[in-house]
């Protein structure tokens, strides 16, 4: 036993020594089988075999399970995801956006749901989330934004406007003009979630491959650096490793986010900060910023990097990164009452940036190929979803998931 992951994440890092890669022999012939094991990949064989328990599904990783940014992200159950705004804008798919939405919303209830059926230990907490104006003019802004979302049908169970008083009570963070407060979001520790549902999923009969990089993709079959497999479906769950898997170079952008970890606060000083009921919070800027706080009272915070030159792809980011070194420093920039305190990890991770930057689940009826991500950063939701609409999809079923605008949204 050891943990060859530990220097991917904090999460990992957190979590003890994992078992053996499980490299085992390839099987000739399967229902379904699944590229990539992150959450896209293994919520699509979780819900493929409570539909169908009798499928043979086998699930190819290049790495171990939750090697790509399942076990690396910022741990936020977001009941959102990208390419819904411009929906709801437009009168003309307004009411399909609002369907997509809610669908969302429920979402993240169902990622609780089955962490609480299965006994995933995610540390799952429902607290909300906090979008905070940290500049003045992100009040009217945010604001503005709100009014607009009751016009369309939400209501003050969905979002709610904090004002400074209250916004600052809920998180003490340094500018604090005021919060847009959604209830639709949870916390949660990502590498236990994937590390969890991968258990679960296996317990269900489903073969993980690890090291098994997959290099091409075909009607029928596909080729792995250890042999061919044919199969019956195939489903390509790669996010920002999209461009290893032979003509689909230009599919996904693999773009960089960055993140960091305290060592674990004390009880007093989360007196100060709040955060108690582990919402998770961010502010409006263009480059996203993210964060929340761990069961273990560490302050988690994130922030979207960019690229490296070439698109380079690295196995894992060192703390010494300087596109992490500029997240730690927004840490007491944010918070003042943390200078002092030790930034214990800094990590980062690749996502997935399609052209249209919207999420997709794609799924070819006659080729009986299909892939579903496309996520830009805000997957962990979003990648349940998802795996449920494929799994109608794979199954044949006509449901009210995949009526959703995002199915063969390309
Ligand atoms: C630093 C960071 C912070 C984030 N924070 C948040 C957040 O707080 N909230 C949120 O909603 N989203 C967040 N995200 C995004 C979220 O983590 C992802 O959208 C989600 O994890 C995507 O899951 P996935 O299974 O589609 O992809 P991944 O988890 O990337 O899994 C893809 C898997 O496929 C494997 N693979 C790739 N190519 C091959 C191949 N050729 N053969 C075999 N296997 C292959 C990879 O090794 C990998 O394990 C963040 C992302 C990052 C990087």
């Amino acid at each position: 036993m050891s943990n060859a992951l530990s220097d991917v994440s904090f999460w990992f890092d957190s979590v003890g020594d994992l078992p053996q890669a499980d490299i085992a022999p390839l099987p000739d012939r399967l229902d379904v089988a699944i590229v990539g094991a992150g959450y896209t990949g293994l919520w699509t064989a979780y819900y493929l075999k409570q539909r169908e328990p009798g499928l043979r599904i086998g699930v190819f990783e290049a790495e171990r399970v939750g090697f790509g940014a399942s076990g690396r992200n910022g741990g936020w159950c977001m009941g959102a995801a990208y390419g819904v705004q411009p929906l709801l804008d437009d009168p003309a798919t307004r009411s399909r956006g609002v369907t997509l939405a809610r669908a969302l919303f429920d979402t993240v209830d169902e990622v609780g749901r089955v962490c609480q059926s299965e006994n995933i230990d995610a540390h799952y907490a429902k607290g909300g989330t906090l979008n905070v104006a940290t500049i003045p003019f992100q009040v009217p802004y945010l604001k503005r934004h709100l009014e607009q979302l009751y016009r369309t049908g939400f209501s003050e169970r969905d979002y709610q406007w904090l004002p400074e008083r209250e916004s600052r009570a809920r998180l003490a963070m340094t500018p604090n003009h005021g919060a847009l407060y959604s209830l639709h979001c949870a916390a949660l520790h990502p590498a236990r979630l994937v590390l969890g549902l991968a258990d679960v999923v296996r317990r269900q009969g489903t073969h993980i491959y690890e090291g098994t990089p997959v290099n091409a993709i075909e009607s029928g079959s596909i080729a792995t650096q250890r042999g061919t497999v044919n199969a019956g479906a195939i489903i390509r769950a790669t996010e920002g490793y999209t461009d290893t898997i032979e003509g689909q170079r230009r599919r996904l952008m693999p773009n960089y986010s960055m993140v960091t970890a305290t060592e674990p606060l004390p009880e007093s000083l989360w007196q100060e900060i709040g955060l108690k009921e582990r919402e998770t919070f961010g502010d409006p800027r263009r480059l996203v910023i993210y964060g929340q706080r761990t069961l273990d009272n560490r302050l988690v915070l994130g922030g979207r990097a960019g690229y490296y030159f070439g698109s380079k792809r690295h196995r894992s980011i060192p703390p010494d990164d300087p596109k992490v070194v500029r997240v730690k420093a927004l840490v007491t920039k944010l918070f003042p009452m943390l200078e002092g305190y030790e930034i214990t990890h800094g990590w980062g991770g690749l996502m997935g940036v399609p052209r249209h930057w919207r999420p997709c689940v794609q799924w070819d009826t006659r080729a009986r190929t299909g892939w579903a991500g496309g996520y830009v950063g805000e997957g962990v939701g979003a990648s349940n979803l998802a795996g449920r609409v494929m799994a109608d999809l794979v199954t044949g079923r006509a449901t009210a998931l995949t009526e959703l605008p995002w199915v063969n949204d390309q």
